[in-house]
């Protein structure tokens, strides 16, 4: 997985939590009276709420596949927009140690200060662990229309549960469909694709590769 370095201002990089930090409680924040905070005393918190940094952050693309959000990847676990205007973010890596979580981290941090918000704290919360269930229908949509088939349903196979002479047919296959044409008659060429996430998968009637985006 290549993560593609941004550039960091100094403000932002005392606001970042390393991923491998593991899991946090309640991070103390500086309370140092910053004036310009202080001036807010009275008003709406600067005027922003956990449904708008939520919104904000619908619109962060995932570093990795930028036709989907962070949100749509469902990597963000909670909103929380503390008293004195701090604003706190949780996320869930993707995997433990994916070089992508400094760079999402960084890029919360980037848009909500271009929002207004003052001071970004970053959580990083490891249980219960990311699964690709978390992604939300409309990431696995923009996926589709991407050309990645996303992750599939987990299918339990049932074929073995009922008396096995009783029963013929064949156990229905898991078929990755084509995000091209939609078809499950498709086969793995490679469990690797352009990242580790992905496996690189053939469609055996329209011919294209496309990547799948595993499930773990
Ligand atoms: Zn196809």
């Amino acid at each position: 997985m290549k993560a593609t370095k941004t550039v960091l201002s100094p403000a932002n990089l005392q606001s970042v939590i390393p991923a491998q930090a593991g899991i946090h409680t309640e991070h103390p924040i500086t309370r140092s009276m910053d004036p310009r905070m202080r001036e807010d005393d009275g008003s709406e918190d600067g005027g922003f709420d956990e449904e708008q940094v939520a919104g904000w952050l619908a619109q962060i693309p995932d570093p990795e596949i930028p036709a989907i959000s962070i949100t749509d990847l469902g990597i963000v676990r909670g909103v929380r927009v503390a008293d004195d205007g701090a604003c706190h973010v949780t996320i869930t890596p993707t995997y433990s140690g994916c070089p992508a979580m400094q760079v999402i981290g960084d890029a919360i941090s980037d848009a909500l200060h271009g929002r207004g918000v003052l001071e970004v704290v970053l959580h990083t919360q490891l249980a219960p662990a990311w699964t690709t269930d978390w992604m939300t229908d409309a990431g696995k949509q923009k996926l589709r229309n991407y050309g990645i088939a996303p992750p599939a349903e987990q299918v339990i196979d049932i074929s073995r549960l009922g008396p096995a002479s009783a029963i013929s047919r064949k156990a229905p296959k898991l078929g990755i469909a084509c995000p091209n044409c939609g078809s499950t008659h498709t086969e793995v060429t490679s469990q690797f694709g352009s990242t580790p996430c992905k496996a690189l998968y053939k469609c055996l009637d329209c011919r294209e590769p496309f990547d799948y985006f595993k499930c773990h």
